[in-house]
C-alpha cells in the first residue's frame, strides 16, 4: 500500500520507524532480530537507509597501498528483500542520487519494481568521506528534484507507480543559504512529483510546527511526517549537531551537562524528552511519526509503548 493513501486512511496514529543496513558479516537472522521488537507497535511501513560505497586503501603485495572504492555495508535491496519476507510490511529503501549515475538508478527501480516495493523516499545523499561539498556522478543527479522527476518518469514507463517521499530541514539544510531558499528548493521536489515529505530529526517542535507553516504558506500542501532521535548520551550534545547540522535546546543540553557522568542519567532525559516531543506531535494532530533508530531499539520501543 502507498504511504500516501496510508496517511489519508489513517484512523489512529502510528509509528514509522528507520533502519541502517547492517555491515557486511552481521547474519539476516542478526538484522531480523533487531527490528523485531518495533512490530509489536505495528509499524506499516520500515525506512531503509541507503549509503555510497566508500574509499579505502587495500594494501598490495608489494607493499603500496590501491584506492578503491569499497562497500562496507549489505545492500538495502537484499535489506528490504528480507524484512518484507519475514513481517509482511511495507519496505521505503532510500534512494539516492549520490555515486550512482542514472543507469544504475534506473536498474535499482527495476529491482524494486520486481520485489513489489511501493514506496521511495528520494534523496541527494550525504557527501563520500574526504569530500567538502557534493559532487555529482558525471552522468548522474545533482539534486534530489532531477530523481523524483526521474522516478515519475520511470513510473509512468513502467506502469509502476512508486509513492514517492523527500527529505526536509525544520532547522534548513546546512548549504541553503537561509530557510525560506530552502523551502523554495523543497517546493521544487513536490511540484516534481513527491506525495509527501519526512524531516530531518529536531529536538524543539516549535521549530516543527514554524516550519510546517512556512511550507504551507509556500504553498506546500503535501503531509509533513515528523522525524525524531531520543539522545541517548552526553556525547551526541557533540556529534549529532556535527553531523545533522541540527540544534539542541539550551534546556536538553543544560539537563544532560548536569549528569554528564552519569550514562543512565542521560540516556533517561533523552528518551524523556523525546516521548514529550511525539506526546504533542500526536496531540497536534500529526498521525505519523517517523524514528531514527540508527540500531537501537531500547529507547524508542519504551518511547513507543508510552505514545501508541
Ligand atoms: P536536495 O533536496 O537535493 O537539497 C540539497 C541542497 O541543495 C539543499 O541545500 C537545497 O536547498 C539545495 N537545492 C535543492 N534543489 C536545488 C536547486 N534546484 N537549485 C539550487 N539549490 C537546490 N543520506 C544518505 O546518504 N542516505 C540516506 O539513506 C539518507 N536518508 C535520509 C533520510 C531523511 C528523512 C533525511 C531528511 C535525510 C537523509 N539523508 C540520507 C541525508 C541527505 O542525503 C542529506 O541531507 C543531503 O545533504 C541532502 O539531501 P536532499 O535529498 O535533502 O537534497
Amino acid at each position: 500500500m502507498k504511504i500516501s493513501q496510508m496517511l489519508k486512511g489513517a484512523e489512529r496514529p502510528y509509528p514509522s520507524i528507520e533502519i541502517v543496513p547492517p555491515l557486511k558479516g552481521v547474519t539476516k537472522a542478526e538484522l531480523l532480530d533487531s527490528i523485531r521488537p518495533f512490530m509489536e507497535f505495528n509499524p506499516p511501513f520500515v525506512n531503509v537507509t541507503t549509503h555510497r560505497d566508500e574509499f579505502e586503501f587495500l594494501p598490495q603485495a608489494d607493499g603500496s597501498f590501491r584506492r578503491a572504492l569499497v562497500r562496507k555495508r549489505v545492500s538495502e535491496t537484499a535489506v528490504c528483500a528480507a524484512i518484507q519476507s519475514e513481517f509482511k510490511i511495507e519496505v521505503v529503501p532510500h534512494v539516492i542520487c549520490g555515486g550512482a549515475s542514472r543507469e544504475v538508478i534506473e536498474s535499482q527501480l527495476h529491482d524494486f519494481q520486481f520485489l513489489g516495493v511501493e514506496n521511495l523516499l528520494a534523496l541527494r545523499g550525504d557527501c563520500i568521506t574526504g569530500e567538502k561539498r557534493f559532487v555529482p556522478d558525471p552522468d548522474g543527479y545533482t539534486y534530489a528534484s532531477e530523481l523524483v522527476g526521474a522516478i515519475a518518469a520511470f513510473s509512468k514507463a513502467r506502469g509502476h507507480s512508486f509513492c514517492v517521499g523527500v527529505g526536509a530541514y525544520p532547522e534548513k539544510h546546512f548549504e541553503a543559504p537561509n530557510l525560506e531558499t530552502d523551502i523554495e528548493n523543497l517546493k521544487k521536489k513536490v511540484d516534481a512529483g513527491a506525495d509527501y515529505v519526512v524531516t530531518q530529526m529536531f529536538f524543539d517542535n516549535k521549530v516543527f510546527y514554524e516550519f510546517c507553516d512556512k511550507c504551507r504558506a509556500a504553498g506546500i500542501t503535501v503531509p509533513i511526517i515528523p522525524g525524531l532521535k531520543p539522545l541517548s548520551s552526553a556525547r551526541q550534545l557533540e556529534l549529532l549537531p556535527e553531523a545533522f547540522s541540527i540544534d539542541i535546546p539550551l534546556e536538553l543540553t543544560n539537563e544532560i551537562k548536569a549528569h554528564a557522568d552519569d550514562r543512565a542519567a542521560c540516556y533517561r532525559i533523552g528518551t524523556e524528552w523525546c516521548s514529550a516531543q511525539c506526546r504533542d506531535l500526536l496531540a497536534h494532530g500529526f498521525k505519523t511519526v517517523h524514528f531514527y533508530t540508527m540500531g537501537k531499539a531500547d529507547n524508542i520501543v519504551e518511547i513507543l509503548r508510552d505514545n501508541f
